[in-house]
């Protein structure tokens, strides 16, 4: 077997907002600037980093960004009032509710309550139910990230085998929807499945969402098979830790033809299409406002 390949999020991440910084370019030649409202409530120490990196990308490649910083003993109406407000505010293109909530807040409410037209997260029912269809829609971006690292490694994905461990509302099932709409065949595993292991290693592509360290080893995996680790665990080390996957790495890398590496490769591709969705979104919602501006003027004369 050839060289296992390492697929670097790094460098594609760099391409894909690199293309995003040309888009909003050419938004902005036509008077619109792409803005991204981020809310975090609460002060978690892990979301407020991921908060300033949202921005600080952000920023980077032109979108204009508003922190909204709610305390941690917000009520969901407290929530729901700012959600509305800036849906109600058509110069935002993009919300983005950081998760997880504080118990107190209804987050489904919270995620309901977002315009699907600015739910760059993909999260509202409606773009749920539209990806599930196999339409166009904002999609999640941590799956979209995976599937476009997918695409770049293994070029066509039509009649592969993909397996997705993991079915939550926010990797997995989205994930599993993407794929199916690339023409996979999918199969998605989960803690009640039977025989998950077998079933995985029947698989051409593997795609491990689960959160267990290490969870996926050699003994998990076809060889030759494509594999992309969403996992982000803290492990101990013993004079301090680091960030693990979900498929244990060293073991896994002789029998597989292409692998992510945690850190370094899913993480920022997450970011990457959260810009790429705000974008979308900008484009989308700048586009609805000439088509309405039109059917005016036709009214009119
Ligand atoms: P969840 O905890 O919401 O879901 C985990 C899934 O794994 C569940 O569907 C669960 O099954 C399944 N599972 C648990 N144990 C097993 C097992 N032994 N075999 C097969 N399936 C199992 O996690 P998330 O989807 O939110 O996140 C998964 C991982 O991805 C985490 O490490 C998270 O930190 C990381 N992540 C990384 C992101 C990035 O940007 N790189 C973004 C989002 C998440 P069941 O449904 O039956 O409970």
């Amino acid at each position: 077997m050839n060289t296992p390949r390492l697929i670097d999020g790094k460098a594609a991440s760099a391409r894909v907002l690199e293309q995003v910084r040309r888009e909003v370019g050419e938004l902005l030649a036509q008077a619109v600037q792409p803005a991204l409202a981020v809310i975090l409530v609460g002060g978690d120490p892990a979301s407020q980093v991921y908060v300033r990196n949202k921005i600080l990308r952000a920023d980077e490649v032109g979108i204009r960004s508003q922190e909204h910083r709610l305390p941690g003993d917000t009520s969901t109406e407290q929530l729901l009032n700012l959600i509305k407000g800036l849906n109600d505010d058509s110069s935002i293109n993009g919300i983005l509710l950081q998760l997880p909530l504080p118990a107190q807040i209804d987050e489904l409410r919270a995620l309901e309550a977002i315009d699907p037209r600015k739910d760059v997260d993909g999260f509202h029912s409606e773009n749920v139910g539209g990806l599930s269809q196999g339409r166009d829609v904002l999609a999640p971006c941590t799956p979209s990230g995976c599937l476009h690292l997918l695409e770049q490694t293994c070029g066509d994905l039509r009649g592969k085998h993909a397996v997705v461990v993991g079915r939550s509302n926010i990797v997995g099932k989205p994930m599993a929807a993407l794929l199916l709409k690339a023409d996979c065949s999918v199969t998605v595993l989960h803690s009640r499945s039977h025989d998950a292991q077998a079933l995985c290693r029947q698989a051409d592509i593997v795609i491990a969402a689960v959160g267990r360290a290490g969870l996926i080893d050699a003994s998990w995996l076809k060889p030759g098979a494509v594999v992309i680790d969403v996992g982000i665990n803290r492990i101990d080390t013993g004079n301090g830790s680091r960030l693990v996957g979900d498929v244990d790495f060293a073991n896994a890398l002789p029998q597989v033809s292409a692998i992510t590496p945690v850190p370094g490769g899913v993480g920022p591709m997450t970011i990457a299409f959260l810009m790429k969705n705000t974008v979308i979104a900008a484009r989308q919602q700048h586009q609805a406002q000439r088509n309405q501006s039109e059917a005016v003027c036709h009214s009119i004369y």
